[in-house]
C-alpha cells in the first residue's frame, strides 16, 4: 500500500493451522515487544516480493509502527440479551481481505440507533423489539459477507494447490468488469439515520430503498 513521502506500508501474514491457532489464541495475552521480535526473526530471511529480503524491509521499519495482530473470523448467533446488544467485531469479526470489518460495524450502530429511535415506551418488550429488528436487518446481510470475505481470503492468501490456481484464475482471466460489478454489488446497501434526510445520490450506482421507518425531524 502506497502512503506519501516515499514510504510504504506493508503486512506479512502466515496462515496457522487449527492447531497452531489454538495454542496461538492461548499465548494471545503475553504477546509483547519481545513476542514482536521473535515474530520478526521468523520473517527475516523470506524473500520480499520487492526483491531482496524481509529483513531489509523489517530495518528500514521503525520498530514502535510494527505489531502482531491475531486475525480470526466468527459470526456469532445470539447478539443481544435483556438490555445488552453488541455491534461490530464484537458479534461478527471478518478477515480484512475485503476491507469489511470498520464499514460493517458501523452499518450497524446506524441500524441499531434508527431501531432504537423507533421504541414506543422504555419497557423491555420494546427493548427487546428494537433489538430483533436491528438482528433482522443486519444478521442476514453480514452472514452473506462473511461467506465472500471467507472466500475472498481463500482465494487471496490461500497456500493450497488448488486455492494457487483459483488466485491465478481471478486476477489474471476475470475481466475488471465482472469485479466491478461485484464491488457495486456490495456498495448498494447504504443504510442512513432514520431522522435525517437522505443524502443526495450522486454516483451511477444503484442504491437499496432503506429499511425500518423513517421519521424525518423537521
Ligand atoms: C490488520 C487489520 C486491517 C483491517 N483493515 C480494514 C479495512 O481496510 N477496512 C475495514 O472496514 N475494516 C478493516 N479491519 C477491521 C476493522 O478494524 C474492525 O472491523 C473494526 O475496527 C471493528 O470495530 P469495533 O468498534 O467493532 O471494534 P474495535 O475497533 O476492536 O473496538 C473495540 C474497542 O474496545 C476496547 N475494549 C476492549 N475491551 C474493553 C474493555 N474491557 N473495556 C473497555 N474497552 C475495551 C478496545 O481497546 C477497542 O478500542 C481491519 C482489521 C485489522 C486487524
Amino acid at each position: 500500500m502506497s502512503v506519501p513521502d516515499n514510504q510504504i506500508c506493508w503486512t506479512y501474514g502466515i496462515q496457522l493451522s487449527e492447531v497452531e491457532a489454538k495454542e496461538q489464541q492461548f499465548r494471545n495475552s503475553e504477546w509483547s515487544p519481545e513476542q514482536n521480535e521473535v515474530m520478526l526473526q521468523q520473517v527475516r530471511n523470506l524473500s520480499c516480493p520487492w526483491g531482496g529480503r524481509m529483513a531489509d524491509i523489517v530495518d528500514a521499519t521503525p520498530k514502535h509502527l510494527i505489531s502482531k495482530v491475531f486475525l480470526e473470523e466468527k459470526v456469532f448467533m445470539t447478539w443481544y440479551h435483556g438490555r445488552t446488544v453488541l455491534i461490530g467485531d464484537a458479534c461478527h469479526k471478518v478477515l480484512p481481505t475485503t476491507g469489511l470489518g470498520a464499514a460493517n460495524a458501523f452499518q450497524d450502530a446506524v441500524v441499531l440507533a434508527n431501531c432504537i429511535s423507533n421504541m414506543k415506551d422504555w419497557t423491555q418488550k420494546s427493548i427487546t423489539g428494537s433489538f430483533k429488528e436491528y438482528y433482522k436487518q443486519r444478521f442476514r446481510r453480514v452472514n452473506e459477507q462473511f461467506e465472500g470475505s471467507h472466500m475472498m481470503a481463500r482465494t487471496m492468501i490461500g497456500q493450497s494447490w488448488s486455492e494457487r490456481m483459483v488466485r491465478y484464475a481471478v486476477l489474471h482471466c476475470m475481466p475488471k468488469c465482472m469485479q466491478e460489478r461485484n464491488v457495486d454489488r456490495r456498495m448498494e446497501y447504504r443504510p442512513q439515520i432514520a431522522w435525517l434526510p437522505l443524502v443526495e445520490k450522486r454516483g451511477a450506482g444503484h442504491v437499496q430503498p432503506q429499511e425500518g421507518k423513517r421519521r424525518v425531524i423537521g
